[in-house]
């Protein structure tokens, strides 16, 4: 199916070179790593090939790789696993813009007698930082700050906030599930205890994701059962994925200049012809600090739901926000946060670039979209109203 699919922040193509890798582990090489004979060893020497790949990728130790089976899992993981260890601390920070996957989770810990501060960002999406480093105390199990936001894109000074929290002696995790094979992500500069990955995000399949551990890192299983992943995660591994996923992170290095570059320049291209071509339009985040693959942009008194329909039809892949909160009419927790006004955040979409992204496809949306959100108004009766306020 001939597709121009920009919601790569919602999932990924698997990489032709992904599926060659692990096809063989899926037909031919089936053993369990963990078996004694040397036909499982066949597997379990692949397995750590691509443990040291991952490694390689963000600048860990291979034995800081823990495989899970997803991005939210390795939030839950490390969330879970801090106030398990530290016991008697009740207090957990992260912020108003994280994916469900960490906001629900504190959510849901903070009914179960856990106090959570949730840290503002301002109106470009950026992090209230002072908010944060004031709301630090010797209660904080655990400090949970995304990398990168999966809906705007706006990247976190990571790396500073890492040091901080680190000389409190405070956990650290990081959901870097958007930031992987976007921009450099390097645990030796940036000092997390726990940092998260997720294969689907970056050309690897769905059903595989990554907590970094620091070494040295207080840590207590979510999954237990058998000794696999040094007893840090039970289960037998998704041998296959892995081994996609190291290839991924392989390709991934190698994919960075070219994320940063050409498909960068389409993103830019996409988006300054839109607010050029289409009236009461808004980029929403910080314009400098966000992903080069991602744009985040509202449409003026439209509904963005519409406007993904009307793209449909023109075989366009697009999103409302997060995967996981599409289906629901409220404009997105981040946007909301953000203090986007309601007629914009009602009208945001997301496009997000990956490097199989063409300029012919850039070329189609900017010459279908002027006339989708045309005509989308045209039957708005709050553009309708705000037209005759204007003139
Ligand atoms: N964290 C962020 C920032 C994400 O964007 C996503 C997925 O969209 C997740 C976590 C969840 O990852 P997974 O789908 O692998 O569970």
């Amino acid at each position: 199916m001939d597709v121009i699919y920009m919601d790569n922040n919602a999932t990924t193509k698997v990489a032709p070179e992904v599926v060659e890798a692990m096809q063989p582990y899926l037909s031919e090489f089936y053993g369990n790593p963990s078996s004694v004979h040397s036909f499982g060893g066949i597997a379990g020497g692949k397995l750590k090939e691509a443990r040291i790949r991952v490694a390689e990728l963000i600048n860990a130790l291979p034995e800081e790789i823990v495989f899970t089976s997803c991005g939210t899992e390795s939030n839950s993981t490390a969330i879970r696993a801090a106030v398990e260890s530290y016991p008697t601390k009740k207090h957990i920070i992260t912020t108003r813009v994280e994916h469900p996957a960490v906001k629900n989770l504190c959510e849901h810990l903070s009914k179960k007698g856990y106090r959570v501060t949730f840290v503002p960002v301002d109106g470009q999406g950026r992090l209230d930082l002072d908010y944060l480093f004031d709301h630090l105390s010797d209660d904080t199990a655990i400090v949970s700050i995304m990398w990168a936001n999966n809906e705007t894109g706006v990247i976190f000074p990571i790396e500073e906030i890492a040091a901080k929290i680190n000389a409190r002696g405070i956990v650290f995790h990081t959901d870097a599930v958007q930031a992987v094979g976007k921009v450099p992500v390097d645990v030796s500069q940036a000092k997390v205890d726990m940092l998260s990955l997720s294969g689907h995000k970056v050309h690897a399949p769905k059903g595989i994701g990554v907590l970094y551990i620091r070494k040295g890192t207080k840590f207590a299983p979510f999954m237990i059962g058998g000794h696999q992943e040094h007893g840090r995660r039970g289960g037998t591994e998704n041998v296959a994925a892995i081994i996609g996923l190291g290839k991924a992170c392989e390709l991934a290095k190698n994919h960075l200049v070219d994320i940063n570059s050409r498909v960068k320049g389409l993103r830019d291209k996409l988006e300054n012809a839109l607010l050029e071509k289409v009236p009461n339009a808004m980029i929403n985040g910080d314009p400098d600090q966000r992903l080069p693959n991602t744009t985040s942009i509202g449409f003026e008194y439209v509904e963005g739901e519409s406007i993904l329909l009307m793209l449909d039809q023109f075989a366009i892949s697009a999103s409302s926000g997060s995967a996981c909160t599409s289906g629901s009419l409220e404009p997105s927790h981040v946007l909301r946060a953000m203090g986007i006004p309601f007629t914009a955040a009602h009208g945001s979409i997301r496009f997000s670039l990956s490097i199989y992204n063409t300029e012919e496809e850039v070329n189609t949306i900017i010459a279908e979209m002027p006339a989708i959100i045309a005509r989308l108004r045209e039957m708005s009766p709050f553009w309708k109203e705000y037209q005759k306020k204007a003139n």
